[in-house]
């Protein structure tokens, strides 16, 4: 039997899954898929590692599955679709690993109720994250389970990035920036020193674009920067979330609208963004192919705030040797690509408007003093990796 290690990335209405198989060469992807819609209209999907499908599932208009249903019906499939695969493990994408989990845990009953208490810091994302958890610890309590979380990468940040300008009392008890993606930028920095050795031990800033966007200011493989914050809902503006705001436009909406903190919640997490701006859709290729002058506008800010963000990562560097490209955005759009690079020529970057056209890998022209690059991110990888180390045995047994 060969071993295998299945990743699991539970969100608010989708559960995204991978196994991997433990080769001696590595990790292999063998079979991934998701249930989508959990709680409006389910559809389950599973494909081998060359895209083919394996199982698909659609569940009536109307029903609603919940979080325990769709890791059963998963389960479920795997059971009978993995022969040959021993599980040894689950590894989950856990967004919020608070003060405490700065590295990839196991998890238990005791680490469960801790990263429990962090959903107050992301309420969208942590009450999903972890019901995979209590469910498989209830009911498979000898299946070894891993949090891989997304604030863990930036705890290498100086104290100068993390704090919020607030009374100390406040920022010990854990109001501070901690920054998110964390896993999507382990990755890309472990894929960057083999393409580019230079900027892998010197100074890079990686644009992850997708539905949730961020940036990371990487210094020697650790971060050092980024534009996320307290919440997943700082810095750029995303498909419908606001990214930055001046914190006196809240208390202007609570005086003069009334709104209360669900609504706000609605405002910056859902209504806003691309979506808000545009009126018309969160994703970029609706805004890209729309004539519509509102669309342009949503474009528009959404590459200006980049470049003063990259402008300000820069900054905290001290100096810029590379950028990366990552997430949905950040690997398929080469439009969004050439604008950002367009604007960053007075950071010494260079764009081959070829070779991004072609998704390089790396796009920018030979004399450039700023190497540009798209790399395709793979946090379910990155979770594989830590799930497979911290099982080995001399990390077990520490
Ligand atoms: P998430 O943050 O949910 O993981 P993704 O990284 O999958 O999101 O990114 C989704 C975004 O990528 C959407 O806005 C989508 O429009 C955008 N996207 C995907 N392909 C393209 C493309 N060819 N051109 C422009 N945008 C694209």
């Amino acid at each position: 039997m060969t071993s295998a290690i299945l990743v699991l990335n539970a969100g608010s209405s989708s559960i995204k899954f991978l196994l991997f198989a433990e080769r001696a060469g590595g990790l292999e992807p063998r079979i991934r898929g998701q249930i989508e819609g959990i709680k409006t209209a389910p559809h389950f999907v599973a494909r081998d590692h060359e895209g083919r499908i394996l199982a698909e599932k659609t569940w009536e208009k109307g029903a609603r599955l919940d979080h325990d249903g769709a890791v059963e019906h998963i389960a479920g499939f795997l059971r009978d679709a993995s022969g040959g695969l021993e599980l040894r493990a689950v590894g989950h994408r856990v967004v919020h690993g608070g003060l405490e989990f700065t590295q990839p845990v196991r998890l238990d009953a005791q680490v469960l109720a801790k990263l429990e208490k962090f959903v107050p810091l992301a309420p969208l994302h942590q009450p999903h994250n972890l019901a995979p958890v209590r469910m498989l610890l209830a009911r498979q309590p000898n299946l070894a389970q891993v949090a891989c979380f997304d604030t863990a990468f930036h705890a290498t940040n100086p104290d100068v990035a993390r704090r919020f300008a607030i009374p100390a009392e406040l920022h010990d008890a854990g109001v501070r920036r901690y920054g998110f993606h964390g896993l999507s930028y382990e990755f890309i920095a472990s894929a960057l020193r083999d393409l580019d050795a230079r900027a892998a031990g010197g100074k890079t800033v990686v644009f992850h674009l997708g539905n949730g966007s961020s940036m990371c200011a990487i210094a020697a493989g650790r971060s050092v920067a980024s534009t996320m914050g307290f919440t997943a809902v700082e810095g750029l503006p995303m498909g419908t979330r606001t990214g930055s705001i001046d914190p006196g436009v809240l208390l202007y909406l609570m005086d003069q609208r009334g709104m209360d903190a669900r609504a706000l919640e609605k405002l910056l997490y859902k209504q806003s963004g691309l979506l808000g701006m545009s009126g018309i859709s969160s994703d970029m290729r609706d805004l890209l192919d729309s004539r519509e002058p509102r669309a342009k506008v949503a474009v528009d800010v959404y590459v200006y705030r980049i470049g003063r963000e990259l402008g300000s990562l820069a900054a905290a560097l001290g100096g810029l040797d590379a950028v990366v490209f990552t997430g949905g955005i950040g690997e398929n759009s080469a439009a969004i690509r050439a604008r950002i690079c367009r604007d960053a020529a007075w950071l010494g970057l260079a764009l081959d408007e070829k070779a991004n056209a072609a998704r390089g890998p790396r796009i920018s022209t030979p004399s450039s003093r700023v190497a540009a690059w798209v790399i395709p991110t793979n946090e379910e990888l990155m979770i594989a990796r830590h799930t497979a180390r911290l099982m080995a045995p001399e990390v077990a047994g520490a």
